[in-house]
């Protein structure tokens, strides 16, 4: 049975402060004995050493286990590459995920495939896991490309890694079209992708690895949409950017997806 994993992609937002108090508001909602899924919330860079600390100390005081995850990182190690961060380093910090691939930095940073998986391998040499996106565009979705944008976005992002590695990843499903748009992929038309992730999984791998994985859904998902969402069988937990940046609504999306 794989357990639900729910992550907020805070995105480009919250100053240190923003960040500190929407953390607290968030571990603090969240009642040890009410949670059944992984949660992780993914900060900017600036905030992850303080947010890091946040996490812990509330665990050590007995509050729920919530994951800190990047949302982007460098392929090397270290070196003369301004402006980035490695793998290494974030998870020195305390970090356990890095969102890697995420549409916004496909479509507005040029990340293709290839750096996806040259990413994705050097998170899991670091020891973070990664949180691998794909997802297809309106037009490609029109064009009925969706089943073969996917496929040339898995075999390309998880190039290079072992069966092993490929199964310590999460996948996330986020339609394009979806994302940040109010517009939410209905759970029929959500759980049709989800499959065919899964079985692409199965023939590429093998039956255990592809049920093995959790695939989440991003796009939209708010605490109106995620139960219909998370009855589905393939989809197994959710990525959310707006409703996680306000602490109720994501606290709420957790709760439903643990009942
Ligand atoms: C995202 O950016 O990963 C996302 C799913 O955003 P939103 O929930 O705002 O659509």
């Amino acid at each position: 049975m794989r357990r639900k994993f729910v992550a907020g992609n805070w995105k480009m937002n919250c100053s240190l402060s923003e960040a500190q108090q929407l953390a607290q508001d968030i571990c603090t909602s969240l009642e040890k004995e009410e949670i059944s899924v992984d949660v992780a919330i993914c900060p900017t860079f600036l905030c992850l050493s303080s947010i890091c600390s946040l996490v812990k100390d509330f665990q050590k005081q007995g509050g729920s286990d919530i994951g800190v995850g990047a949302q982007n990182l460098h392929w090397e190690n270290k070196g003369a590459f301004t402006g980035e961060v490695s793998a290494p380093m974030l998870h020195d910090m305390g970090c356990s995920y890095a969102i890697i691939g995420h549409s916004e930095r496909r479509t507005l940073f040029g990340e293709t495939n290839e750096a996806v998986s040259k990413k994705a391998l050097a998170a899991l040499q670091s020891g973070l896991l990664p949180i691998v996106c794909i997802g297809e565009t309106l037009e490609e979705r029109e064009n009925e490309k969706t089943e073969e944008v996917l496929r040339l976005q898995l075999e390309g992002s998880l190039a290079g890694l072992s069966p092993a590695q490929v199964e310590a990843c999460t996948i996330a499903y986020e339609p394009v079209w979806a994302i940040g748009t109010g517009k939410t992929a209905s759970p029929e038309m959500a759980q049709t992708v989800h499959a065919f992730i899964r079985n692409y999984l199965t023939q590429k791998y093998t039956s255990a690895i592809a049920q093995s994985i959790r695939i989440q859904y991003g796009g939209s998902v708010k605490p109106d949409n995620i139960r219909e969402l998370i009855n589905q069988p393939d989809i197994d937990g959710a990525l959310v950017g707006g409703a996680s940046l306000k602490a109720d609504s994501f606290s709420e999306i957790i709760k439903l997806c643990s009942l």
